[in-house]
Protein backbone atom coordinates (compact mmCIF):
# COMPACT_ATOMS: atom_id res chain seq x y z
CA UNK A 1 0.00 0.00 0.00
CA UNK A 2 1.34 3.32 -0.88
CA UNK A 3 2.06 5.95 2.05
CA UNK A 4 -0.12 8.97 2.68
CA UNK A 5 2.82 11.29 2.76
CA UNK A 6 0.88 14.68 3.13
CA UNK A 7 -0.03 13.20 6.85
CA UNK A 8 3.47 12.87 7.51
CA UNK A 9 5.01 15.49 9.75
CA UNK A 10 8.74 17.42 8.68
CA UNK A 11 10.17 15.00 10.88
CA UNK A 12 8.49 12.07 9.69
CA UNK A 13 8.99 13.07 6.04
CA UNK A 14 12.91 13.00 6.90
CA UNK A 15 12.67 9.47 8.29
CA UNK A 16 11.16 8.28 5.62
CA UNK A 17 13.57 10.10 2.67
CA UNK A 18 16.25 8.89 4.66
CA UNK A 19 14.84 4.99 4.77
CA UNK A 20 15.03 4.83 0.71
CA UNK A 21 18.36 6.20 0.84
CA UNK A 22 17.89 9.89 0.14
CA UNK A 23 19.65 12.93 2.09
CA UNK A 24 17.18 14.41 4.70
CA UNK A 25 17.26 17.97 3.60
CA UNK A 26 15.21 16.51 0.60
CA UNK A 27 12.72 16.03 2.82
CA UNK A 28 12.03 20.03 3.23
CA UNK A 29 12.06 20.25 -0.69
CA UNK A 30 8.71 17.22 -0.80
CA UNK A 31 7.05 19.32 2.23
CA UNK A 32 6.96 22.39 0.66
CA UNK A 33 5.39 21.34 -2.61
CA UNK A 34 3.00 19.62 -0.99
CA UNK A 35 1.77 23.32 0.90
CA UNK A 36 2.31 24.76 -2.97
CA UNK A 37 -1.13 22.90 -4.07
CA UNK A 38 1.60 20.58 -5.98
CA UNK A 39 -0.16 16.73 -6.30
CA UNK A 40 2.51 14.97 -8.57
CA UNK A 41 5.51 14.11 -7.38
CA UNK A 42 6.95 15.00 -11.37
CA UNK A 43 6.02 18.52 -11.04
CA UNK A 44 8.56 18.53 -8.03
CA UNK A 45 11.41 20.40 -10.54
CA UNK A 46 14.10 20.39 -8.00
CA UNK A 47 13.89 16.52 -7.15
CA UNK A 48 16.14 14.30 -9.17
CA UNK A 49 13.96 12.25 -11.83
CA UNK A 50 14.97 8.82 -9.95
CA UNK A 51 13.30 10.43 -6.76
CA UNK A 52 10.45 11.77 -8.19
CA UNK A 53 9.70 8.13 -9.31
CA UNK A 54 10.65 6.43 -6.77
CA UNK A 55 8.32 8.59 -4.62
CA UNK A 56 5.79 8.11 -7.32
CA UNK A 57 5.58 4.43 -6.92
CA UNK A 58 5.75 4.13 -3.01
CA UNK A 59 3.82 7.15 -2.14
CA UNK A 60 0.94 9.25 -3.27
CA UNK A 61 -0.32 13.04 -2.82
CA UNK A 62 -4.32 12.78 -0.91
CA UNK A 63 -6.22 15.17 -3.25
CA UNK A 64 -9.31 16.04 -2.63
CA UNK A 65 -12.46 15.93 -5.20
CA UNK A 66 -14.59 19.15 -5.81
CA UNK A 67 -18.16 18.05 -6.33
CA UNK A 68 -19.53 21.27 -6.08
CA UNK A 69 -19.30 24.84 -5.11
CA UNK A 70 -21.48 27.42 -4.25
CA UNK A 71 -20.84 30.94 -4.03
CA UNK A 72 -22.82 33.77 -2.10
CA UNK A 73 -24.00 36.71 -4.32
CA UNK A 74 -23.72 38.73 -0.66
CA UNK A 75 -20.73 38.22 0.22
CA UNK A 76 -18.67 35.76 -1.54
CA UNK A 77 -18.82 33.02 0.49
CA UNK A 78 -17.84 30.00 -0.92
CA UNK A 79 -19.45 26.35 0.71
CA UNK A 80 -16.72 23.20 -0.95
CA UNK A 81 -18.41 19.81 -1.10
CA UNK A 82 -15.37 17.57 -1.55
CA UNK A 83 -15.34 13.98 -2.14
CA UNK A 84 -12.78 11.26 -0.35
CA UNK A 85 -11.24 8.02 -1.54
CA UNK A 86 -13.64 5.99 -0.17
CA UNK A 87 -16.66 7.47 -1.74
CA UNK A 88 -17.87 9.74 1.68
CA UNK A 89 -18.25 13.20 1.19
CA UNK A 90 -17.33 16.22 3.40
CA UNK A 91 -18.05 19.63 3.34
CA UNK A 92 -15.59 23.35 3.95
CA UNK A 93 -16.04 26.79 3.41
CA UNK A 94 -14.29 29.88 2.23
CA UNK A 95 -15.13 32.98 4.34
CA UNK A 96 -14.00 36.65 3.67
CA UNK A 97 -14.30 39.28 6.63
CA UNK A 98 -12.31 42.50 6.90
CA UNK A 99 -9.25 40.60 9.28
CA UNK A 100 -8.56 38.30 6.53
CA UNK A 101 -9.61 35.09 4.91
CA UNK A 102 -11.40 32.13 7.17
CA UNK A 103 -11.51 28.80 6.06
CA UNK A 104 -13.94 26.22 8.27
CA UNK A 105 -13.00 22.94 7.79
CA UNK A 106 -14.58 19.51 8.33
CA UNK A 107 -12.69 17.18 10.81
CA UNK A 108 -15.24 13.78 10.26
CA UNK A 109 -17.38 12.56 7.73
CA UNK A 110 -20.63 12.58 9.39
CA UNK A 111 -20.77 12.84 13.35
CA UNK A 112 -21.81 10.68 16.01
CA UNK A 113 -22.53 13.78 18.62
CA UNK A 114 -26.15 13.51 17.66
CA UNK A 115 -26.88 17.46 18.34
CA UNK A 116 -31.11 17.64 17.71
CA UNK A 117 -30.29 20.78 15.82
CA UNK A 118 -27.65 19.52 13.42
CA UNK A 119 -27.94 18.29 9.69
CA UNK A 120 -24.31 16.77 10.21
CA UNK A 121 -25.84 14.39 12.69
CA UNK A 122 -28.13 12.78 10.46
CA UNK A 123 -26.78 9.77 9.11
CA UNK A 124 -24.04 9.70 11.87
CA UNK A 125 -20.18 8.88 11.40
CA UNK A 126 -19.03 7.74 8.40
CA UNK A 127 -15.30 8.26 9.44
CA UNK A 128 -12.77 9.94 10.70
CA UNK A 129 -10.41 12.19 8.53
CA UNK A 130 -6.99 11.53 8.15
CA UNK A 131 -4.69 14.77 8.66
CA UNK A 132 -3.68 14.67 5.22
CA UNK A 133 -8.06 15.05 4.05
CA UNK A 134 -8.24 17.87 6.80
CA UNK A 135 -4.77 19.66 5.11
CA UNK A 136 -6.03 19.30 1.54
CA UNK A 137 -9.07 21.20 2.48
CA UNK A 138 -7.29 24.12 3.03
CA UNK A 139 -4.88 23.59 0.54
CA UNK A 140 -7.52 22.98 -2.36
CA UNK A 141 -9.60 26.28 -1.54
CA UNK A 142 -6.52 28.23 -1.71
CA UNK A 143 -5.79 26.92 -5.35
CA UNK A 144 -9.04 27.27 -6.17
CA UNK A 145 -9.74 30.79 -4.95
CA UNK A 146 -5.82 31.99 -5.68
CA UNK A 147 -6.36 33.25 -2.18
CA UNK A 148 -4.07 33.28 1.14
CA UNK A 149 -5.78 31.71 4.02
CA UNK A 150 -5.36 33.58 7.11
CA UNK A 151 -7.47 31.88 9.62
CA UNK A 152 -9.01 28.49 10.09
CA UNK A 153 -11.58 27.19 12.26
CA UNK A 154 -12.37 23.38 12.66
CA UNK A 155 -16.15 24.12 13.43
CA UNK A 156 -17.43 21.83 9.63
CA UNK A 157 -18.97 18.48 9.70
CA UNK A 158 -17.62 16.43 13.21
CA UNK A 159 -16.57 16.77 16.50
CA UNK A 160 -12.86 17.32 16.23
CA UNK A 161 -11.78 15.62 19.46
CA UNK A 162 -13.65 12.88 18.94
CA UNK A 163 -10.82 12.74 15.81
CA UNK A 164 -7.99 13.94 18.57
CA UNK A 165 -4.76 12.20 17.44
CA UNK A 166 -4.90 13.44 13.55
CA UNK A 167 -6.89 17.04 14.56
CA UNK A 168 -3.38 17.21 16.54
CA UNK A 169 -1.28 16.63 13.55
CA UNK A 170 -3.37 19.04 11.34
CA UNK A 171 -2.46 21.74 13.33
CA UNK A 172 1.19 20.27 13.44
CA UNK A 173 1.46 20.30 9.47
CA UNK A 174 -0.02 23.64 9.11
CA UNK A 175 1.91 25.21 11.74
CA UNK A 176 5.31 24.42 9.93
CA UNK A 177 6.99 26.74 9.26
CA UNK A 178 8.26 25.15 5.86
CA UNK A 179 4.44 24.74 4.54
CA UNK A 180 1.72 26.36 5.48
CA UNK A 181 3.32 28.10 8.34
CA UNK A 182 -0.40 29.68 9.95
CA UNK A 183 -0.21 31.06 13.39
CA UNK A 184 -1.02 29.03 16.31
CA UNK A 185 -2.96 31.81 17.43
CA UNK A 186 -4.84 31.92 13.95
CA UNK A 187 -6.78 28.42 14.61
CA UNK A 188 -9.87 27.99 16.18
CA UNK A 189 -10.98 24.32 17.40
CA UNK A 190 -14.90 24.29 18.30
CA UNK A 191 -15.99 21.14 20.38
CA UNK A 192 -19.43 20.27 21.79
CA UNK A 193 -17.99 19.58 24.91
CA UNK A 194 -15.60 16.50 25.23
CA UNK A 195 -14.10 17.38 28.84
CA UNK A 196 -11.28 14.91 28.90
CA UNK A 197 -10.09 15.99 25.73
CA UNK A 198 -10.48 19.76 26.44
CA UNK A 199 -8.36 19.73 29.28
CA UNK A 200 -5.31 17.58 26.96
CA UNK A 201 -6.30 20.20 24.16
CA UNK A 202 -5.43 22.57 26.72
CA UNK A 203 -1.85 21.11 27.90
CA UNK A 204 -1.18 20.04 24.04
CA UNK A 205 -2.32 23.39 22.32
CA UNK A 206 -2.47 26.15 25.05
CA UNK A 207 -2.13 28.88 21.71
CA UNK A 208 -4.97 27.88 19.82
CA UNK A 209 -8.29 29.00 20.22
CA UNK A 210 -11.11 26.64 21.81
CA UNK A 211 -14.80 27.72 21.08
CA UNK A 212 -17.49 25.69 22.77
CA UNK A 213 -20.50 24.65 21.18
CA UNK A 214 -23.06 26.01 24.34
CA UNK A 215 -26.46 26.66 23.03
CA UNK A 216 -28.40 26.76 26.24
CA UNK A 217 -28.07 28.06 29.45
CA UNK A 218 -29.46 25.18 31.88
CA UNK A 219 -28.66 21.29 31.61
CA UNK A 220 -32.65 20.86 31.01
CA UNK A 221 -31.97 22.56 28.09
CA UNK A 222 -28.71 21.34 26.54
CA UNK A 223 -29.50 17.99 27.35
CA UNK A 224 -32.08 17.96 24.99
CA UNK A 225 -30.50 19.57 22.54
CA UNK A 226 -27.32 17.51 23.05
CA UNK A 227 -26.93 14.30 23.84
CA UNK A 228 -23.34 14.58 24.98
CA UNK A 229 -24.38 16.91 28.24
CA UNK A 230 -25.92 13.84 29.70
CA UNK A 231 -22.17 12.61 30.23
CA UNK A 232 -20.61 15.67 30.68
CA UNK A 233 -22.88 18.61 32.42
CA UNK A 234 -22.91 22.00 31.96
CA UNK A 235 -21.58 22.77 35.55
CA UNK A 236 -18.41 20.49 35.23
CA UNK A 237 -17.99 22.01 31.09
CA UNK A 238 -17.68 25.46 32.70
CA UNK A 239 -15.75 24.50 35.66
CA UNK A 240 -13.08 23.08 32.71
CA UNK A 241 -13.95 25.86 31.02
CA UNK A 242 -12.89 28.35 33.39
CA UNK A 243 -9.63 26.26 34.34
CA UNK A 244 -8.82 26.28 30.70
CA UNK A 245 -8.70 30.27 30.60
CA UNK A 246 -6.25 30.00 33.66
CA UNK A 247 -4.19 27.57 32.52
CA UNK A 248 -3.84 28.97 28.78
CA UNK A 249 -4.59 32.85 29.43
CA UNK A 250 -6.96 33.20 26.67
CA UNK A 251 -10.52 33.67 26.18
CA UNK A 252 -13.10 31.10 25.40
CA UNK A 253 -15.62 31.44 23.05
CA UNK A 254 -18.92 30.02 23.45
CA UNK A 255 -21.39 29.22 20.54
CA UNK A 256 -24.73 30.05 21.05
CA UNK A 257 -27.19 29.53 17.69
CA UNK A 258 -30.29 31.04 19.18
CA UNK A 259 -33.66 28.93 18.47
CA UNK A 260 -36.92 30.22 18.47
CA UNK A 261 -39.09 28.95 21.36
CA UNK A 262 -36.41 26.89 22.80
CA UNK A 263 -33.47 28.71 24.22
CA UNK A 264 -34.10 32.59 23.51
CA UNK A 265 -35.77 33.79 25.86
CA UNK A 266 -34.72 37.04 28.07
CA UNK A 267 -34.98 34.48 31.14
CA UNK A 268 -32.35 32.26 28.83
CA UNK A 269 -30.01 34.94 28.62
CA UNK A 270 -29.76 36.39 32.11
CA UNK A 271 -29.26 32.55 33.13
CA UNK A 272 -26.71 32.64 30.60
CA UNK A 273 -25.03 35.84 32.09
CA UNK A 274 -24.84 34.32 35.24
CA UNK A 275 -23.55 31.06 34.47
CA UNK A 276 -20.70 32.50 32.40
CA UNK A 277 -19.89 35.43 35.00
CA UNK A 278 -16.76 34.03 35.80
CA UNK A 279 -15.39 32.90 32.86
CA UNK A 280 -12.56 34.43 30.53
CA UNK A 281 -15.15 34.22 27.62
CA UNK A 282 -16.93 35.37 24.56
CA UNK A 283 -20.18 34.90 23.21
CA UNK A 284 -20.73 34.03 19.73
CA UNK A 285 -24.88 34.45 19.11
CA UNK A 286 -25.57 32.73 15.96
CA UNK A 287 -29.64 33.42 14.77
CA UNK A 288 -29.60 29.65 13.54
CA UNK A 289 -29.46 29.13 9.85
CA UNK A 290 -33.15 27.23 9.26
CA UNK A 291 -32.42 23.49 9.24
CA UNK A 292 -35.61 22.03 6.82
CA UNK A 293 -34.86 18.35 7.87
CA UNK A 294 -35.18 19.52 11.60
CA UNK A 295 -38.37 21.00 13.16
CA UNK A 296 -36.38 24.03 14.60
CA UNK A 297 -36.32 27.51 12.92
CA UNK A 298 -34.07 30.54 14.43
CA UNK A 299 -35.35 33.69 15.82
CA UNK A 300 -34.43 36.47 13.59
CA UNK A 301 -31.82 39.16 13.73
CA UNK A 302 -34.26 41.34 16.10
CA UNK A 303 -33.88 38.47 18.83
CA UNK A 304 -30.55 38.39 18.75
CA UNK A 305 -30.32 41.58 19.36
CA UNK A 306 -32.10 41.51 22.55
CA UNK A 307 -30.61 38.25 23.64
CA UNK A 308 -27.24 39.75 22.81
CA UNK A 309 -27.99 43.48 24.62
CA UNK A 310 -29.28 40.96 27.92
CA UNK A 311 -25.82 39.16 27.98
CA UNK A 312 -23.42 42.72 27.65
CA UNK A 313 -25.70 44.65 30.54
CA UNK A 314 -24.91 42.36 32.44
CA UNK A 315 -21.66 41.90 31.99
CA UNK A 316 -20.60 39.19 29.09
CA UNK A 317 -18.91 40.08 25.90
CA UNK A 318 -21.35 39.10 23.43
CA UNK A 319 -21.93 39.70 19.26
CA UNK A 320 -23.82 38.11 17.14
CA UNK A 321 -22.48 36.29 13.98
CA UNK A 322 -22.46 38.04 10.37
CA UNK A 323 -24.49 35.73 8.51
CA UNK A 324 -22.50 34.76 6.29
CA UNK A 325 -23.92 33.12 3.12
CA UNK A 326 -27.26 33.06 3.74
CA UNK A 327 -28.34 32.94 0.48
CA UNK A 328 -26.26 29.51 -0.01
CA UNK A 329 -26.71 25.97 2.15
CA UNK A 330 -24.80 27.48 5.18
CA UNK A 331 -25.81 25.64 8.12
CA UNK A 332 -23.54 22.63 8.45
CA UNK A 333 -24.06 19.46 6.59
CA UNK A 334 -27.15 20.94 4.61
CA UNK A 335 -24.90 20.35 0.97
CA UNK A 336 -23.82 16.96 1.96
CA UNK A 337 -27.10 16.11 2.91
CA UNK A 338 -28.56 17.42 -0.65
CA UNK A 339 -25.78 15.27 -2.25
CA UNK A 340 -27.02 11.90 -0.62
CA UNK A 341 -30.79 12.46 -1.51
S1 LIG B 1 -23.20 20.30 16.11
FE1 LIG B 1 -21.10 19.54 15.82
S2 LIG B 1 -20.88 17.96 17.40
FE2 LIG B 1 -23.09 18.33 17.19
S3 LIG B 1 -23.77 16.77 15.69
FE3 LIG B 1 -23.29 18.67 14.56
S4 LIG B 1 -21.18 18.41 13.87
FE4 LIG B 1 -21.53 16.93 15.52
Amino acid sequence: MKEDIKSMSLEELEIFIESIGEKKYRAKQVFSWLYKGIYNFNDMSDLSKELRNKLDQIAYIERLDILKIQESKKDRTRKYLFGLRDGSAIESVFMKYRHGNTVCISSQAGCRMGCDFCASAIGGLTKNLSPSEMVDQVIAIEKDTGEKVNNIVVMGTGEPFDNYDNLCKFIVLIHTQEGMNMSLRNITVSTCGLIPKIKEFGTDFPQVNLAISLHAPNDAIRSKLMPINRKYPMDELLRVCHEHTMVTGRRITFEYALIEGVNDSSENAKELADKLSNILCHVNIIPLNLVSERDYRGGGRRSAQIFCNILTQNGINATIRRELGSDIDAACGQLRLKQKN
